[in-house]
């Protein structure tokens, strides 16, 4: 292995197109210089990269924008930097966006997502672009070589898969509960399918969209509930004869799902806070009536690498694959059609975008 410059087997352009999220949330294809591989760095040629919820969370982009959005990207390796090992152009690979150090104390309790290198990395300019560099501690920490039967698509998957897999793993889920999921977006749909490939004794879904509870009676609910035509509590106890459920995931960061969650929690229950509420909100328990009931209150922010290392399994096992839930496909050329598709709760599940 050669370390003294960066190895390339294509050729690679000097400037590439990428996909710019405005903070007025107008989604444009931009033309910007193809990053430099550095010391201990990869670059990537994009392939496919999801649209996430977070994505299309105004509040939250709005802080962060003007930037290339994008954070579920698949790909193959173009260039390797000085330094590095075990990867060499060619590769085809899922790279996480932030990677944890693996040597502070926090890392060393697992709390990777707290990890200060983990917020504090991330690929470069974005996923959402013909190319991206990616950092050391990303190449050392969280870039896995896609085995040859886990298409692009699939792959896009691995990152969500990953936080389910943590929100799962948080909220006890050992087989034989009784799962309430509220919220039957993208993310709930995963909790779907993995609850009930970890034996979940009985999975409950709620959401208002007719077609998202149609799509979860596919992966496996074994009921669904429309919020807005039947009394979710009511519904949850004739359904679990009385004893409402064990775990419940709110997907939706909104004080409303929220308080839903709470109403639907049996004695010894986990409900795991699944997204962030805007940062000014609060929400009203009653300590009483958790303490009395023991019922556990656990976000569940994002994912580490021993999160996409099981998802990448399950992906590969085809449990959960892109035809289970990738509703749209767009190529880079039509990011803002995207955009708006991914926006669009009523739709959509999963809106990819692919880079021929
Ligand atoms: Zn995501
Ligand atoms: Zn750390």
């Amino acid at each position: 292995m050669r370390a003294d410059g960066a190895r390339s087997s294509i050729m690679i352009p000097t400037s590439m197109r990428a996909a710019r999220l405005d903070p007025d949330l107008a989604v444009s294809v931009a033309e910007m210089p193809v990053p430099t591989v550095g010391a201990g760095e990869l670059l990537v040629r994009t392939r496919a990269c999801g649209i996430c919820s977070g994505d299309v969370m105004g509040w939250y982009m709005q802080k962060k924008a003007p930037l290339v959005f994008g954070h579920e990207p698949a790909g193959e390796v173009a260039a390797v930097g000085p330094e590095v090992e075990g990867f060499r152009p060619g590769d085809r690979v899922f790279v996480h966006h932030h990677a944890p150090c693996f040597a502070c104390e926090l890392c060393a309790r697992g709390e990777f997502v707290q990890c200060a290198e983990w917020r504090a990395g991330r690929i470069v300019p974005g996923g959402m672009a013909e190319y991206f560099l990616v950092p050391p501690s990303n190449v050392r920490g969280d870039t896995l070589h896609l085995p040859d039967g886990v298409s692009f698509a699939d792959a896009t998957l691995i990152e969500p898969v990953a936080c389910t897999v943590k929100s799962l793993r948080r909220a006890g889920l050992s087989g034989g509960e009784r799962i309430a999921i509220v919220g039957l977006g993208i993310m709930g749909q995963l909790h779907v399918l993995l609850a009930r490939h970890a034996g979940a004794r009985q999975v409950i879904g709620l959401d208002r969209v007719p077609f998202r509870l149609a799509h979860a009676r596919t992966l496996g609910a074994d009921v669904v509930i429309d919020v807005d035509r039947e009394v979710p509590i009511e519904a949850v106890r004739d359904c679990t004869g009385g004893a409402l459920a064990d775990v419940v995931i709110v997907g939706p960061g909104s004080i409303e799902a929220m308080e839903l969650g709470l109403t639907l929690a049996g004695r010894g229950a986990t409900i795991v806070l699944f997204t962030a509420s805007k940062p000014d909100e609060r929400l009203s328990v009653q300590p009483y009536d958790l303490y009395f009931r023991e019922i556990r209150l656990v976000p569940s922010y994002s994912c580490g690498p021993n999160d996409t290392r099981d998802a990448l399994a399950l992906v590969a096992a085809r449990v959960v694959t892109a035809e289970h839930v990738v509703t749209h496909e767009f190529p880079l050329a039509d990011v803002a059609t995207a955009y708006r598709t991914a926006s669009d709760p009523s739709v959509t599940l999963k809106t990819i975008v692919t880079f021929p």
